[in-house]
């Protein structure tokens, strides 16, 4: 990798994450996980110098590359542009994602992401009204920890609820830091999150899950009921939580993803 790198004349740019892996073993275990079958459509976001895309180009139908550095395209176009399966884009991931119109339904997201939007993207994608069918992501292990973590637990939170409302969390393996070039600072994982065949919610419910989690997560430290009393009136509340049988003095995080489904059911009604 740093011949490759050297030869272009390429300094990385820390700002965009670009801490390439390079560990072969890794990179099969990311592409197992992915469970890919040969007619899958792929969304890779920042290819970088493609070694998962090559991965992903022998195991999947096509491949959707997106990536923000123009030099690592333009390297990337000389290395795979003559691969039919792929299709590689100069762009921001996470606006390609943010666009409402995009149907990601028959696609799987398999990426070693960029660490400053990782969990953006994952949010975006999970809220999107066709969300992929599953996402196998690279990322920092205290976010990966977070996307897993159920209700109770020190990693629980906004996160946690946001993805898990679509998808559900399959596992988690470590990736050391020395398997990436340059080396990050702390140590990786790979996630894998399957999306629900069961929608908790109906669509129209969903933004007003959006709003009472991230209220009751706005001050981890107070009482939920506290914090949601500035959006709902009392009365509704205490008769959401005395059907839910919680106590009026618990906090969000000690509140699961089916609690606060319910929650949302309850004052979501006229
Ligand atoms: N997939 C490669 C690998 O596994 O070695 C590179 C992964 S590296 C952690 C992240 C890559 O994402 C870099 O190539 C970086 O240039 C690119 N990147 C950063 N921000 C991006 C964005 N918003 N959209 C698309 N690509 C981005």
């Amino acid at each position: 990798m740093r011949s490759v790198l050297d030869e272009s004349g390429i300094q990385l740019t820390k700002s965009l994450g670009q801490n390439f892996l390079h560990d072969g073993n890794q990179l099969r275990r990311i592409v197992a996980a992915a469970e890919l079958q040969p007619t899958d459509r792929v969304l890779e976001i920042g290819p970088g110098l493609g070694p998962l895309t090559e991965q992903l180009l022998e195991h999947a139908g096509e491949v959707f590359a997106v990536e923000k550095d123009l030099r690592l395209v333009t390297l990337l176009e000389k290395r795979l542009g003559a691969q039919p399966k792929l299709r590689l884009l100069h762009g921001d991931g996470l606006e390609i994602v943010r666009a409402n119109a995009s149907d990601w339904a028959g696609w799987k997201l398999v990426a070693n992401l960029p660490y400053s939007v990782a969990s953006p993207i994952l949010v975006e994608l999970a809220s999107n009204v066709h969300p992929p069918e599953r996402m196998t992501a690279t990322l920092q292990i205290e976010v990966a920890r977070r996307l897993m973590a159920k209700g109770g637990a020190d990693d629980y939170g906004l996160l946690s609820l946001l993805v898990q409302l679509r998808f559900e969390p399959k596992g988690m393996f470590k990736i050391p830091s020395g398997c990436f070039f340059p080396p990050p600072d702390v140590d990786s994982a790979c996630i894998t999150l399957v999306r629900r065949e069961r929608e908790l919610l109906p669509e129209s419910l969903r933004p007003t899950f959006v709003r009472i989690v991230k209220r009751a997560f706005s001050q981890r430290r107070k009482m939920m009921v506290k914090l949601l009393k500035q959006d709902w009136a009392v009365e509704q509340l205490e008769a959401a939580i005395s059907e839910l049988q919680i106590s009026p003095l618990i906090r969000a995080e000690a509140v699961t993803l089916e609690q606060f489904v319910r929650l949302t059911e309850m004052l979501a009604a006229p």
